[in-house]
């Protein structure tokens, strides 16, 4: 039966909870352990899939088809463990859940109360697959106090109860605020949070510490002695240059003894870091740099592209190269020539997106990667672009456009090149949506296998012609123009087993011009980038190597 690690936050968001859990997986991995890691967010959205970017930050799918939280996205590139359906919950899906099973009798006329209704639909789900790992660490979005938090709380306090002793730990990180006038670190913060979660019933056995300044030992100690926690489960965590140095530091720091020390698991397996230790000597000591240009909508918030920030990162550790990417509001190519903006680039980058708005720029920066030979990657949306902008001024179809865009307009102005997708095969059963369906969860979504075209560029890449890659659309290009782009040298070199969903476009004599209906980025690891992202960032390389 799985060890259970509840990873809590106080004192302020965004501390870095979800890479203190996706580094504590890879420590525990590193010691011989499997892992499962698993979100709990209080917010009342079902899921994350119809919150804007801005909101939220990038909508993680899982191949399971389930759209989830950014930070499973972390779990999966430190773990390398696939993120499943079931790894993540919100107050919105428990609530549904229990609303669901009143309206159908099944709680036999009783009164559905937070407590114990909402807590058991939290701990069933807590208990989901606890045969299968060593360890589950659930974390807890929001920080502790937060009104839509409680059941969670109140939850697994009752979960750790339930349990043989021993069974479950918490982890709680706070913030170490310093301040320069009188210079030191404060610590009643922490003591106020420690203090919230035993009002609740909750005893932290860890505390990770996030401080801008060495947390002296006297401190630690004064902070041990206060939350009743041992000095040695105070862990300091300091700010980090890049975020994969987190399971070395954590380890350092250590995080995973103490972990181990609150399971009584002793003598400990002695770790092996040689992973970790080798993904940091490829982002330390770079041979050279190049510059890709993200061209997309969602410019001003960098979490929403989250995934492709951190695949193009592995594709630079591929290569021993840094990536710098720099993210370019694709609407100024509406206005302005995308050769001003462009110039200086090793490559073009048009990630995937919703809605009309910024579509004209990102189709002439595929114009402007095609006509200038500059290695171009479109990822869902960015390949739908390309498909466009080659259907526009390679086979002549000057008012080629997507359906997407009609609907939102309310009237028909394109030829639809990209079409609305209405049913598609899933395994061995057919799917099928109408318009107006709801617009949560009804895409295409979760991981669909594609055949790739023997003696292909993707082919090559990816060194096999079977792939499966995940999916999260509403539109498709249209197989009938497949001919006549053909024609033009824009060849569909990925389709779906039936032959009726191109899945992937390249040009043909371009040095690297590929459209991708899926996203690669979703399965890219630091210790295992992405073929087609390591394929990427080689071919800027070479482009950085001729200027
Ligand atoms: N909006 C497009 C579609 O629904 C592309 C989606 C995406 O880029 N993820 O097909």
């Amino acid at each position: 039966m799985a060890r259970y690690v509840f990873i809590t936050g106080g004192v302020v968001s965004s501390l870095g909870k979800g890479l203190a859990s996706a580094a504590l997986g890879a420590l525990l991995q590193a010691r011989g352990f499997s892992v499962r890691l698993r979100k709990l967010d209080p917010y009342l959205n079902v899921d994350p899939g119809t919150m804007s970017p801005f909101e939220h930050g990038e909508v993680f799918v899982t191949d399971d088809g389930a759209e989830t939280d950014l930070d499973l996205g972390h779990y999966e590139r430190f773990t390398g463990v696939s993120a499943r359906k079931t790894d993540s919950v919100s107050s919105g899906r428990i609530y549904s859940n229990v609303l669901e099973k009143e309206r159908k009798g099944a709680y036999l006329g009783k009164t559905i109360q937070v407590i114990p209704h909402v807590t058991n639909e939290i701990k069933d789900f807590l208990a989901v697959g606890e045969d299968e790992v060593d360890f589950q660490l659930c974390e807890i979005g929001g920080t502790v106090g937060d009104i839509e938090g409680l059941p969670f709380f109140e939850a697994i306090r009752q979960f750790a109860q339930d349990r043989p002793r021993g069974q479950c730990i918490f982890m709680h990180l706070t913030l170490l605020p310093y301040l320069a006038a009188s210079g030191e670190l404060k610590t009643k913060p922490t003591q106020h949070s420690v203090k919230e979660l035993r009002a609740i019933g909750i005893a932290p056995d860890v505390l990770v510490c996030r401080s801008e300044q060495p947390i002296p030992e006297k401190e630690r100690a004064k902070i041990a002695l206060f939350c009743n926690v041992r000095p040695d489960a105070v862990i300091p965590a300091y700010d980090l240059s890049t975020i994969y140095e987190a399971p070395l530091a954590y380890h350092r720091a250590g995080l995973d003894r103490a972990v181990l020390d609150a399971f009584q698991i002793s003598p400990a397996p002695r770790p092996d870091m040689s992973r970790w230790e080798d993904v940091m000597d490829r982002i330390t000591r770079p041979e050279g740099e190049v510059r890709v240009a993200i061209v997309g909508k969602y410019v001003q918030l960098e979490d929403a592209y989250k995934s492709i920030a951190e695949a193009l990162t592995h594709g630079g550790m591929a290569n021993r190269v840094k990536v710098r990417a720099e993210w370019i509001d694709a609407e100024i190519f509406e206005t302005e020539d995308p050769g001003a903006h462009l110039q200086g680039f090793h490559a073009i980058l048009v990630p995937g997106g919703f809605g009309e708005r910024g579509t004209e720029g990102k189709i002439r920066a595929a114009q402007f990667a095609r006509e200038r030979g500059i290695p171009y990657l479109g990822i869902c949306l960015g390949m739908q672009m390309a498909v466009i902008e080659a259907a526009r001024n390679l086979a002549g179809i000057a008012d080629a456009g997507s359906e997407e865009f009609d609907h939102e307009a309310g009237k028909k102005r394109f030829t639809p090149v990209v079409y609305h997708l209405k049913e598609w095969v899933q395994g061995t059963h057919k799917v099928e949506r109408k318009v107006s369906d709801d617009k949560g969860g009804t895409m295409r979504l979760g991981a669909y296998s594609a055949h790739l075209t023997e003696g292909s560029r993707v082919a090559e890449i990816y060194g096999t012609t079977r792939i499966e890659e995940r999916h999260r659309h509403r539109y498709e290009v249209d197989m009938k123009w497949r001919d006549q782009l053909e024609a033009c040298g824009l060849l569909f070199s990925g389709v779906s087993p039936d032959g009726r969903l191109p899945e992937i476009v390249e040009h043909k004599g371009h040095p690297w011009f590929i459209g991708v209906q899926f996203h690669p980025e979703l399965k890219s690891k630091p210790f295992a980038p992405h073929p087609l992202f390591a394929s990427f960032v080689k071919a800027a390389k070479e482009v950085s190597l001729l200027v």
